[in-house]
């Protein structure tokens, strides 16, 4: 039954001290919901909902102050350090802030991502070569990250997340300084991955494209839910 759910969330709450510590400020009070295995949900709300509190939640970057998240079938608030960093593992995170490694090409970006899965060199490199090609980088492929665009750092930072072939793919706000084709890109990635079998879980302020994808949605509203899919709402 659990492992046809990918993300669980029951009454989930994250508290973080206000600016003098006098009291504390809930960026999501009580928030359950859950995403069945294979899903596409968009995670929308404005600036300050808690849709990057909920992301790093989902990645085990945050654990929550009060409630549960289960997350592939794992409580992670019960996750100790080595625990943690081989649970994430299993998601793939496209940041909007990109977190890649500068002085290094866009193969050892990618190729790494598989290194530290385990894979052997050479076919880390095959496998990687692969992915940059499916999004258009062959011609960046030895160049040194610190020189590419900001679209084309992006697609490095997609490239990185798919190519070990998450259970969940989490991306926060992707395409938030992105022009409107590489937009579309980005999401076609996104797309193809969840065809393949990921989970996809997306947070977006752009409410049109959420409107118009027919997928799955949670909106958020100063850390509550304020309207959500009915496939998405928590049995409790
Ligand atoms: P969003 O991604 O939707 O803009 P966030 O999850 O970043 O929302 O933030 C939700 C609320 O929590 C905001 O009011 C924000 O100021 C607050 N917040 C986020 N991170 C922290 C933090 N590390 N310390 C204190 N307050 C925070
Ligand atoms: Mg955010």
């Amino acid at each position: 039954m659990s492992s046809q759910i990918a993300v669980r969330f029951s009454r989930v709450c994250k508290y973080y001290p206000t600016d003098h510590n006098k009291g504390m400020y809930a960026a999501l009070d009580k928030i359950s919901f859950t995403v069945p295995r294979g899903a596409f949900v968009f995670i929308q709300g404005p600036s300050g909902a808690g849709k990057s509190t909920l992301s790093r939640i989902i990645y085990g970057d945050l654990k929550p102050t009060e409630g549960k998240a289960i997350i592939c079938g794992t409580d992670i608030s019960s996750l100790r350090h080595g625990a943690l960093a081989k649970f994430r593992q299993r998601i793939g995170i496209v940041h909007q802030d990109f977190l890649l490694i500068d002085q290094k090409s866009t193969l050892e970006n990618v190729a790494l991502a598989l290194v530290f899965k385990g894979f052997r060199y050479h076919e880390a490199i095959d496998r990687a070569e692969d992915m940059i090609i499916r999004v258009g980088l062959e011609d960046q492929i030895d160049r040194d990250v610190i020189e590419l665009s900001g679209g084309e750092k992006q697609r490095v930072a997609v490239a990185r997340a798919l190519v070990v072939e998450p259970e969940i793919i989490v991306s926060d706000e992707p395409t938030a300084n992105l022009d409107p084709e590489l937009s579309d890109e980005i999401f076609s990635y996104l797309q193809v991955a969840n065809e393949r079998g990921a989970t996809v879980v997306v947070s977006t302020h752009d409410e049109s494209r959420v409107a118009s994808s027919g997928k799955f949605i949670v909106t958020l509203k100063n850390g509550k839910i304020a309207d959500c899919s009915d496939e998405l709402v928590a049995g409790e």
